[in-house]
């Protein structure tokens, strides 16, 4: 950095959080450096061009939302598409319809009819909920029988859940899973929200786009000595690195769970005819495949490339210089975060914002709320 420069702000990392901050105060007249130690801009949403085809390198991002003001801008930085997730579960070769609808409850046991489809869920539940003779349900496995029954659980439920974790489900605590929600409609579409896609050209142009007119480092580590001293530079630091490794760890490591990808290119054009098949049995040792096309490409577009590129996704205990993905919220990992907040509300001019400066699972269109909110208490 050049000692005559001054920004308002340095904010380091382009994630999505970063980038939104950074075109809200670019647009306002503010002088804005973005660094990020990798080598590409945009975080988790970056996206690397295989056989002409994004593939979501840091694993697949559906963006949805009910919040209007986010789609819309959004929409006013790229168009998006009309990609609805309708996830497929492979269990034992056998394929069922998520989330749990008529279409699935039709496939488990010929049900046609909403009132056939509840009278057997309520005739599953009953029997688990008698096998308990009275006590509350202990575990997670005891917990979904009760909720939604025996067959679902075995076949969508219990295996998958045990590869996600790397435990029983009869081992992880009952209140992982508070709710089971179930369709009693043919509805496919994962989400509830209002709208839901994919940028058209992909998530990069995103982030190029909220990004377009500030000035932008990549292959740089705020902890080089030089960007250690910020003040120097900026007025304000926006740091959405790790919390913990802000306070180089002096309180000890926050624990995270990730996902490992093993990324391959099919010489077909249409792998699984579906962006996301589940695995839900141990016959298989990934949780999911991805077939990135079917994110950007409907219909008979699928074959206009005679290639696919398809990921098999692991979930795996975090190791440190693995991808840190998703917090851990048990007793041990909530405590040492408040004491780590603690420390960063003692540090002036210094904005902890996105997934992992506050240690939190965002999805994309929150992180995008929060920047607007984080932004928007700069202004008062
Ligand atoms: C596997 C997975 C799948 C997901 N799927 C979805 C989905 O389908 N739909 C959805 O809405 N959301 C999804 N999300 C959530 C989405 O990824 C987040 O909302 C988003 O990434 C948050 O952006 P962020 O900027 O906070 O974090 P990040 O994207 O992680 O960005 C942080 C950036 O900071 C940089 N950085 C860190 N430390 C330093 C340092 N010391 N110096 C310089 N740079 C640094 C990093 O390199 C990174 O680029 C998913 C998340 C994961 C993990």
């Amino acid at each position: 950095m050049k000692s005559e420069e001054k920004y308002d702000y340095l904010i380091v990392g382009s994630g999505l959080m970063g980038a939104t901050f950074a075109h809200l105060a670019t647009r306002s007249g503010k002088r804005c450096l973005v660094i990020d130690k990798r080598p590409n801009l945009g975080g988790n949403l970056y996206c690397e061009q295989v056989e002409g085809i994004n593939v979501h390198k840091y694993g697949a991002h559906i963006f949805h939302t009910s919040n209007k003001e986010v789609w819309d801008f959004v929409n006013s930085i790229v168009e998006f598409n009309r990609y609805t997730n309708s996830p497929v579960a492979n269990y034992k070769g056998k394929l069922y319809n998520l989330p749990f609808n008529m279409n699935t409850f039709n496939r488990l046991w010929g049900v046609t009819t909403p009132a056939e489809a509840e009278a057997k869920i309520a005739e599953q539940r009953e029997e688990a909920i008698e096998a308990l003779g009275g006590r509350e349900p202990q575990n997670l496995e005891e917990q979904a029988l009760t909720l939604v029954g025996k067959d679902i659980f075995n076949i969508l439920i219990k295996e998958y859940t045990e590869k996600q974790w790397g435990r029983k489900c009869s081992e992880l605590p009952a209140f992982i899973i508070k709710r089971l929600p179930v369709r009693m409609v043919f509805d496919n579409n994962y989400f509830n929200d209002r709208y839901q896609g994919i940028p058209i050209g992909g998530y990069n142009r995103l982030i190029d786009g909220l990004l377009q007119g500030t000035e932008c480092r990549t292959g740089t580590d705020f902890f080089q000595p030089q960007y250690r001293e910020w003040r120097k530079y900026a007025r304000k630091l926006v740091y959405t690195g790790a919390i913990d490794e802000y306070f180089d760890y002096s309180l000890g490591q926050l624990d995270w769970r990730t996902v490992m990808f093993k990324t391959r290119v099919e010489n077909i054009p249409n792998y699984q005819g579906n962006a996301v098949v589940n695995y839900t049995s141990h016959q298989e040792p990934y949780t999911r495949v991805i077939e990135h096309k079917h994110f950007e490409t409907f219909g008979a577009d699928v074959y206009v490339n005679p290639k696919t590129v398809v990921s098999e996704e692991y979930s795996t205990e975090y190791k440190p210089g693995m991808e840190p993905y998703y917090p851990v919220n048990d007793p041990r990992n909530s405590g040492l975060l408040q004491k780590y907040m603690d420390l960063a509300a003692q540090e002036e001019n210094v904005v902890f914002a996105g997934r992992l400066a506050e240690y939190k699972y965002y999805d994309m269109a929150p992180t995008i709320e929060r920047a607007m909110q984080l932004f928007g208490m700069e202004k008062e």
